[in-house]
């Protein structure tokens, strides 16, 4: 019996007092201007800081956040276009394919959009929090703040 209050203590706390909203940066700030550095390990510090990117994505109800965003120079980003979120760590583009027009926003840029010029289709690896390499291609809105996301990593804004 104690063992599964122990258990159930662990879930309430991992579900519910860990998770931290962040505080978005907004344009212009430096940090949103730098190169992020690729990450070589997951340390815990990671993990949590992804957790708390994906509850500040959703809580902005944005597609999709970078770390530079939320004040740290790793390559993180995070991304929910309503099928789930997708943590993705050192993303980088192998191929790309089909130009098309996109008009953008940014939660480091309140009320501005940007008419952009992205790859409808691409490939890509990354790393997930487990460490697994993983390459796949995706296309249309996905692929696109993709792009995005991976612009921010590179201190790339829209504008
Ligand atoms: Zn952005």
């Amino acid at each position: 019996m104690k063992f599964k209050l122990w258990q159930w203590l662990r879930r309430w706390r991992t579900a519910g007092a860990v998770k931290v909203l962040l505080p978005i940066l907004i344009a212009p700030d430096k940090r949103l201007l730098t190169r992020c550095k690729v990450l070589h390990t997951v340390t815990s510090r990671i993990d949590k800081l992804a957790e708390n990117m994906v509850e500040t994505l959703h809580t902005s109800q944005g597609l999709g956040l970078a770390a530079p965003q939320v004040g740290q120079s790793v390559r993180l980003v995070v991304i929910d276009i309503g099928e789930g979120a997708r943590i993705l760590l050192n993303p980088v583009i192998l191929e790309r394919d089909g130009l098309c027009l996109s008009d953008e926003g940014c939660l480091s840029m309140p009320g501005v959009i940007r008419r952009k010029t992205r790859w409808h289709r691409i490939t890509y690896r990354y790393f997930d929090l487990a460490g697994n390499r993983i390459e796949e291609s995706v296309e249309g809105v996905f692929a696109i703040v993709l792009q995005h996301e991976i612009d921010h990593l590179n201190g790339v804004l829209i504008a």
